[in-house]
This record gives C-alpha cells, structure tokens and sequence, in this order.
C-alpha cells in the first residue's frame, strides 16, 4: 500500500474550504425578500452566484420564498437543460476496502459484509445484462484497496466497452473511485473514461474527522479534496464533486460544494461536469443518529438551490431516492438519474428483486425497472435520453460549452436524444412505453425548427427503425 506522506499533490495545492468564513456566511445570511428575489433573477439569467448570495437562498425559509426558489429552479432547468434526462446505471465492481468510513457498509470493520470483486467473466454477465434491457452509460464503482489499482481499474474499462450483445454496446464509462495520484489518472483516462466522481462526503473538517479515522486513507482530507485538480493536472478534464448529505449541517455542505464548483471554475477555466448530491441511506450495521438526516422538504431546498447556483453544472439524481420524491425533485433542475439500479455486487444477474443488506453498500429508494421508469419519463413529458456525443467528439472541458452556446440543444442535445430514444423503442422497449415514445418523437420533431439536420435526423430514425444502423450522433 502507498504511503499518502510521499505523494504529489497538485501544484499549489491548498485546502481551500474555510469553515469559518462559510458558517459565518450562513450566520450573517440576509434572506430578505427584496433581496432574495434579486438573487433568483440574477441566476434566470443564467449566471453563477457567489457564495454569499448562495448562503442568502440558504437562509430563506420563509414558505413563500421558498416555492418562488422552487419555481425558479424548474423555469432554470427548462431554459438550461430543456426537457432531456439521461439514463445511466451504476455497476459496482468490488467492496473490498482499506477504509473505515463510519456510514458505509465497506467500511473494513464491517465484519458482516459478504466482501466479493467481480471476475472477469462475471463482469462480461453483467454489462450482457445491462446492455439487455437497453443500458449505454454506466458509472462503476469500487471500494478503496490495492486490488483496484488504476491498471485495474483500466483493464475493467476496456473489458466493459469490448462487451457487445445484439445492439447494445456501452458507450460511455464514467468511474467512482478512490483519488489517484498524476500517473494513475492518466492511466484510467487513458482506457476512455467519462466523468471520473470523487465525493467529498462532507466538507466540515470536524465531521470529516469523525467520519474518517485517520489512520485510513480517506483520513487524509486534502488528499481527497485535491484529487480532482490531480485529475485536471492529467489532463482528466470531466470531472463530478458530491457531498454526502446528512453527516453534517445540509446548508453548509452547499456551500462546500459551491466553493469547489467556484475553485475549478477559477483555477482551470472550467467547473465540474457534474454535482452530486447523495442522501445518508439505511446501511449494514450503520447507527449515526438522526441529528442532520435531512427531510424531504429541506433535500428539494437543497436541489433547487443549488441548481440556481451553478446554472451550467449537470445534477445527478439517485436511485437512493424514494420513486415520487425523485419525480418531483427531477423538474428542480436534475440532468441525469440512474435507473434499474442494482448495488449489490452481482445484483444484475443474482439478486431479483429482494435487496440483501450484507451484499451492498446502502439501501435503494427506488429499484424500478428502466423500462417503467422511462415510461414515466415520457408520461411527465420528459426525453429519456442516452445520448453520448459530446464526449466521443471530445466536447469536454473548456471547449466544452454545451450549455453556453445558444441554440446548443436544438441542435445537439434533442436530435441525439430522439435518437438514442428510438434505439431504446425498436430494441429494448416494452409495446406501452414504445407507444408513449412515438408521440413523444412525433412531438418532439414537430418542435424542430425545419432545416437540413431535421431532415437528415428524420432520415436517421428512420434508418434506426429499419436497418442495424445504430449509434448515430451529432
Ligand atoms: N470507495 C470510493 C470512495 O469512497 O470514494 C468509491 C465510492 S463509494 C463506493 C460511493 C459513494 O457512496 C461514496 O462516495 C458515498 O458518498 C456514498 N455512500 C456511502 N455510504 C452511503 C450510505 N450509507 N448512504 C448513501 N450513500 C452512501
Ligand atoms: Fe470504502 Fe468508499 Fe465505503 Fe468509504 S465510502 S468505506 S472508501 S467504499
């Protein structure tokens, strides 16, 4: 095991979270409606807020306040995102693990976890069963341990991309694992990754502590703070942060996060692809007490105003999630949930529908199959999309102005999607979603303003529908 002391960080690094400044920025908060209000019509127009005026949308709790923050949040996602969600599933790889994070069934002092690394074989079963029901984007996940190193952790991407069963094919790997060091994140992107997540979990120093023995890897709090510029440094510019809620006071893990999207934005030019924002779940053997759980109410708080913070910053929503919250909390400005989410090891091919506390990390809100869940996509007049294009064109990054760039969706963002949705129709979909996805498509086109690309769109979903011709792409 490498020793943490003789590591490189990254250029300058510094711990750049005062948890002074920030709880002082929530004590001296002025949620006032004038000024509130000032707040949310600064980021309609679509333009980043500091952390004052973060810790301002924090401090509102005025009901009133909160449902025009609510509003606000789904006229944002609408004018930003437009009516996309993209479909991912989660693949955990292994649960053998050096650390001892107190909220985590992997932690290396749960004795009753049953500890299991998928075999390469075993892998190849679950990306065919995967890709059976119509998955193209995954997110693997691994505990911490020298098993998984970073040639590991390669070696399973290329596997994962080799595996092609009828049409399916994974088209886009995203990882979330342990922090690397300069060499190591060079090596995983070298493989083809996605986005590459690194959670902070909390970004209170105290709680970190308690959360994080350290004589443990993850002990060490500027290591995991540092390990996306690490990222950046080697040249792994598609990055996603996350805090995991309920280890400490919500609020302030807000303004955590929003420090770090506004640290990458200035240091590199460009923030974090994605924000993550995981609710504390019932885990094996796991007692932290109800202190900072956070309700319902106050976790659609939390999506909407981070959203209206970071307007051009993708959010991931959850299967951790119960299936209504999740419906309703989507429309606050969420870009991308998981679904048919199985987290036990194995759980593709293994475990049917029974969740099985000593095989997993946590416990799933939601456990639907993809195929209802992209039914009710459709219902709420969403588009599932699957779409993949920007990365595989190299739209990452600083170059990488999806949401900058006007007219971006129309056309990119929505004729990929309607693709994607048409190959999810013809090979995967059950006749009821199949039929909702056709007046979805019909709709959708009739939107399109006509121009050469709808035409060739139309001529490609056409294609779609009666060749093998598949992953076609703007
Ligand atoms: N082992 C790596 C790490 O810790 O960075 C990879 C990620 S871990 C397997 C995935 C994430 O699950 C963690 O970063 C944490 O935020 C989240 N997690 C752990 N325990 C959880 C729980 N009880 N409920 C909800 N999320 C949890
Ligand atoms: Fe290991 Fe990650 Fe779980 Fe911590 S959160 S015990 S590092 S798997």
């Amino acid at each position: 095991m490498r020793d943490l002391k003789t590591e490189k960080l990254s250029k300058n690094a510094v711990d750049f979270i005062d948890d002074a400044l920030l709880e002082g920025l929530l004590d001296n908060a002025r949620p006032d409606k004038a000024r509130v209000r000032e707040i949310i019509a600064k980021s309609l127009n679509k333009e980043p807020l500091s952390l004052v005026e973060t810790a301002d949308l924090l401090a509102a709790d005025e009901p009133e306040l909160v449902d025009e923050i609510f509003a606000a949040a789904r006229e944002l996602k609408r004018k930003v995102y437009g009516n996309r969600i993209v479909l991912f599933a989660p693949l955990y790889i292994g649960n053998k693990c050096v650390n001892d994070c107190r909220y985590c069934a992997f932690r290396r002092s749960n004795e009753n976890a049953i500890r299991r690394t998928l075999s390469h074989d075993e892998v190849r079963q679950q990306i065919e069963a995967l890709e059976n029901v119509g998955h193209k984007r995954l997110i693997l996940v691994f505990g911490e341990h020298p098993d998984y190193n970073a040639d590991y952790v390669a070696e399973i991407v290329r596997l994962v991309y080799s595996v092609k069963v009828g049409h399916g094919s994974i088209r886009r790997v995203n990882i979330n694992a342990a922090p690397l060091n300069h060499d190591e994140f060079k090596k995983v992107k070298q493989a083809g990754i996605g986005t590459y997540q690194i959670f902070q979990e909390t970004y209170h120093h105290e709680t970190y502590a308690k959360m994080h023995p350290s004589d443990t890897r993850k002990g060490d709090y500027l290591w995991r703070l540092d390990g996306l510029n690490r990222a950046m440094e080697a040249g792994l510019d598609d990055i996603g942060i996350g805090a995991l809620f309920g280890l400490t006071d919500w609020r302030f893990e807000v303004l955590g996060l929003v420090s770090h999207s506004l640290y990458l934005q200035e240091r590199y030019g460009v923030g974090p692809h994605t924000i993550s924002f995981p609710r504390l779940r019932p885990a094996g053997g796991v007692n932290l007490g109800e202190d900072y759980l956070v309700g319902d109410y106050d976790f659609k708080r939390l999506v909407a105003i981070l959203r209206l913070s970071v307007p051009y910053t993708g959010m991931i929503l959850t299967a951790r999630e119960e299936p209504e919250l999740r419906r309703e909390v989507m429309a606050f400005g969420v870009s991308q949930i998981d679904a048919g989410s199985r987290i036990e090891i194995g759980g593709y091919t293994e475990a049917g529908d029974a969740q099985v506390m000593e095989r997993e990390q946590f416990t799933l809100g939601d456990i639907r199959s993809l195929d209802e869940i992209v039914h009710e996509l459709l219902s709420d007049e969403y588009i599932p999309s699957w779409c993949t294009a920007c990365y595989r064109l190299g739209r990452t990054g600083e170059h990488f102005m999806e949401f900058a760039i006007p007219g971006f969706i129309k056309q990119y963002c929505t004729p990929n999607a309607l693709s994607t949705l048409t190959e999810y129709l013809v090979d995967y979909a059950s006749d009821e979603t199949r039929t909702a996805g056709e007046k979805t498509i019909r709709t959708e086109l009739d939107k399109l303003p006509d121009s050469p690309q709808k035409t060739e769109l139309i001529s490609r979903l056409k294609r779609i529908r009666e060749t093998d011709d598949r992953d076609l792409y703007f």
